[in-house]
């Protein structure tokens, strides 16, 4: 076949914005300290092990799922406190909730605007999607440039907004009322993306009976279940239907379905290692921000912003010492020089401010 004269190769038929992509980047991190992917870094009691392995050996693996997946929504919308009348739709993850409105929304010169620098997925899913993007940068400080927003949703009327809060990979929680202010001033949907909710203590959940174009996404991934996939999307059904047209026929997996039940069950497991994580990231915060040369952005997630000299020398010293973090020097003007670490267990955190520590030294 490959050797017909006239079979075609890829760059004659796939999309020329496809060639032109470069495949999301995931490090390798065997035998590492991996604080570089936001991961909750402790793993589940014994007693809940036992029960999911039992629920496993169980699992009736050669159906397929409960495609609607009646009962994890329901112990979600009580895990969550989603309002009794918003709809809820579930994805692989809640990067499949923003392909899923992505594809939605890609009418012909339609646009999906986001901020920047922002969750790096809203840009690259518009792509896949088909639907042009347009990116209103921040202020210095992270912030929103609420005239700047104002003016390009004047000027662009985007179909759909992304807004993480806090937002990645700053940590920052935009204000809620320049939020309203952009909820009201669009004429499409403003999604929410309250990935980190769980270390913030805000939600805009109960902004959601205000506003007929604002929904919600959730992901069970930052708060301690990122190997089960599973994110949600919430609020009015009128929309939401449409979403469902989308959803591919069984997208939660048996085993998602079944372990994310039974750990919701146990509400304060997954809420008490929130709270470890919340201390241990004030004592990070704390550690930085002594160390000399350093900018530590404020983080109402579960990582640090900060900016260093020579971000891309020291961040490859930490990975020589065996420490992985986020690089984010170069991905946008305004994280020059910045480098992103997720926060660990104490014993990692320790043994990343002391390296750190040892790497500014040396290089002092
Ligand atoms: C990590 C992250 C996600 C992706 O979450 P998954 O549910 O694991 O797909 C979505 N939005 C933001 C802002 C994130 O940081």
């Amino acid at each position: 076949m490959g050797d017909m004269p006239n079979s075609y190769t890829p760059d004659q038929i796939i999309r020329p914005e496809i060639l032109a992509l470069s495949a999301y980047h995931v490090s390798p991190a065997t035998g590492m300290i991996k604080l570089d992917a936001m991961e909750n870094p402790y793993t589940l009691p014994a007693v809940l092990r036992d029960e999911i392995a039992q629920l496993a050996a169980e699992a009736p693996v050669n159906r397929y799922p409960d495609a609607s997946a009646a009962s994890l929504i329901a112990t979600l919308r009580e895990a969550l406190a989603i309002p009794p009348d918003m709809a809820v739709l579930l994805g692989n993850g809640s990067d499949e909730v923003i392909q899923i409105i992505a594809m939605a929304m890609a009418r012909p010169g339609a646009v999906l605007m986001s901020v920047e620098p922002a969750f790096v997925m809203f840009r690259m899913i518009a792509t896949f999607a088909r639907i042009d993007y347009v990116g209103v940068p921040l202020n210095s400080d992270f912030s929103l440039n609420l005239d700047a927003m104002l003016a390009a949703i004047e000027k662009h009327q985007p179909a759909v907004i992304f807004l993480a809060y806090p937002n990645n990979p700053t940590g920052n929680l935009f204000d809620a009322k320049m939020i309203s202010r952009i909820i009201e001033a669009t004429p499409g949907l403003v999604v929410v993306d309250e990935a980190y909710h769980v270390f913030a203590d805000k939600s805009l959940m109960g902004e959601l009976a205000r506003h007929p174009n604002l929904l919600l996404m959730r992901t069970l991934s930052k708060v301690g279940l990122a190997g089960l996939r599973l994110g949600l999307l919430i609020g009015r059904s009128e929309w939401l239907v449409q979403m469902e047209k989308l959803r591919l026929p069984y997208n939660v997996g048996i085993m998602t379905q079944l372990i994310a039940k039974a750990v919701l069950r146990h509400p304060d497991i997954l809420l008490q290692q929130a709270t470890a994580i919340k201390t241990e990231r004030a004592e990070m915060n704390r550690r930085l921000s002594a160390l000399a040369g350093i900018q530590v952005f404020h983080s109402d997630a579960n990582f640090i912003l900060f900016r260093i000299n020579e971000a891309n020398q020291v961040f490859q010293a930490l990975k020589q010492r065996g420490i992985l973090i986020k690089n984010l020097n170069g991905t946008h003007p305004l994280l020059k020089d910045c480098l992103r670490v997720t926060i660990g267990t104490p014993d990692e955190n320790t043994q990343f401010c002391t390296a750190l520590h040892a790497i500014i030294d040396r290089s002092a």
